[in-house]
């Protein structure tokens, strides 16, 4: 039984004082906490106040990027040794905006990967495919290429550990949704090809999240598919009440 994830990506957005509060916000719920794994990833400048915010509440923090060294000449980057030392548990790698917005290959992304795991640190990986792939029929073979060529070399006990977000890059703060039995095929064609590369358990294992406009509404539907183990949140997770009701909805959905 894997257990339901959340994550909420706050991309460049909130101020210290904006994300300290949306964290007294959120309910203390602890106990849906323990059933439903919830990871709040802030900008940089707002993860101290954050992780202190957030403390003992059971919700984990986590880093949007991170540069693939332990630290050195590389002005304007933050290193994964700095996620540790502020408590950082996961990292999202990937993301459709740094693939498309800031041209990351596969290559790059697959040394940040190597370099999340060697500050124990896990990757949540982002993958998925734009309108156009996917009009042209292409939607398997371009997540396929992206999960391929971003673990290569990963080990399966590392692989099994991390969290991979499938993300349709034209349902990314659009308002328009996958339709959940189309994100579930492809998330199952995804947790095949893990499966045939690093095994069977592996596959079983590994927790695959859905992203691209998901909100309180349709969480539910999300999570009642076999192989959607949660969701990665941009907008909706700005809010703190927005938020809650999606971690609630999780927790209902995976009954
Ligand atoms: C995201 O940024 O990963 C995301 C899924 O955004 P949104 O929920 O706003 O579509």
């Amino acid at each position: 039984m894997r257990k339901p994830i959340i994550a909420a990506n706050w991309k460049m957005n909130k101020t210290v004082q904006e994300g300290k509060s949306f964290s007294t916000l959120l309910p203390a719920d602890t106990s849906l906490y323990q059933e439903v794994e919830v990871v709040i990833c802030p900008p940089f400048t707002a993860l101290q106040a954050v992780g202190e915010e957030l403390k003992g509440k059971g919700i984990k923090l986590g880093g949007q990027n991170l540069y693939p060294m332990e630290k050195g000449a590389f002005t304007g980057e933050v290193s994964p040794l700095m996620l540790q030392d502020l408590g950082c548990t996961y990292v999202i790698l990937g993301h459709s905006e740094r693939r498309h917005l800031l041209g990351e290959k596969d290559e790059f992304i697959n040394q940040k990967v190597k370099a999340a795991f060697a500050f124990d640190l896990l990757p949540i990986l982002c993958l998925g495919e734009t309108l156009e792939q996917r009009q042209k029929g292409a939607t398997e073979e371009v997540c396929h290429q992206q999960l391929q060529g971003s673990l290569k070399d990963i080990e399966a006990q590392d692989v099994a550990q991390m969290v991979i977000a499938y993300e349709p890059v034209w349902a990314i703060g659009t308002g328009v949704h996958a339709r959940p039995a189309d994100a579930e095929k492809t998330i199952a064609c995804l947790r095949q090809v893990i499966s045939k590369e690093w095994g069977e358990e592996i596959g079983a294992a590994v927790r695959i999240q859905y992203g691209g406009s998901v909100k309180p509404e349709n969480i539910r539907e999300f999570m009642s598919c076999a192989n959607i183990d949660g969701a990665l949140v941009g907008g909706a997770s700005l809010k703190a009440d927005s938020f809650y009701q999606i971690v609630r909805g999780a927790r209902e959905g995976s009954e």
